[in-house]
């Protein structure tokens, strides 16, 4: 049932993703290193995250039937492949992967799947403090920036490193939910498209460790 050809072959589709991640870490740039005036950066980060899901989306559409979901090579209709079903709110997504690719790909959203509550609140509850905090400082309140910043860097690393054991640590095939039952994916399920799973956990760890360091020495120092 594959009629449908696989559109833009070579480096239109993988280029069009790293421009599509691109703007995740210029959200948070706006956000973390928040440039003066402050408000604007706040607006300019917010309208960008918001509207990010509206080119990411289709992009994901484009990318579900030719690419490998953990390691983005280009997948042919003819290519051998391992079918990977995702729950998401708007229905199951049928990924494909190459076929060594499906397990760490299915163990990393069942660790997520299992994580998701303290995951999503080490990302949200940080993220909207930080918020909370750049409009207080926009309106003229005088809050503690570098305090605020710091903390989200430090729990917002340690959340995404734990996110990234999932491919070590998450549960294998025979373990539930079955293989033939779609994982839930908690969190924006195009974001995991864009670069593929295995390269973002890659950026997960490296920036996670990095902003873990800064936060430590931030409270150290203080
Ligand atoms: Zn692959």
């Amino acid at each position: 049932m594959t009629s449908k050809p696989v559109p833009a072959a070579g480096w239109t589709l993988p280029a069009t993703g790293i421009l599509l991640f691109l703007f995740i870490p210029l959200v948070l740039f706006l956000f973390v290193g928040h440039p003066e005036p402050v408000g604007w950066s706040l607006a300019a980060g917010v309208a960008l995250m918001l509207g990010h899901r509206f080119l990411a989306r289709p992009y994901m559409r484009w990318a579900l039937p030719a690419q490998c979901l953990w390691c983005n090579r280009r997948l042919a209709p003819e290519d051998a492949s391992a079918r990977l079903e995702l729950a998401t709110g708007g229905g199951v997504l049928a990924a494909r992967c190459c076929p060594a690719h499906r397990e760490p790909a299915a163990r990393f959203f069942r660790w997520v799947d299992r994580w998701r509550w303290p995951l999503r609140l080490g990302i949200f509850v940080p993220l909207l403090w930080l918020l909370g905090a750049l409009a207080a400082t926009a309106l003229g309140r005088i809050v503690a920036l570098p305090a605020v910043t710091s903390l989200f860097r430090l729990v917002v690393g340690l959340t995404v490193n734990v996110a990234a054991l999932g491919p070590l640590l998450g549960p294998q095939d025979a373990a539930s939910p079955a293989p033939s039952q779609p994982i839930a994916v908690a969190f924006p399920v195009h974001n995991f498209f864009l670069l593929g799973v295995r390269a973002l956990l890659w950026v997960f760890r490296l920036i996670g460790v990095w902003w873990i360091v800064l936060g430590v020495r931030y409270f150290l120092g203080r």
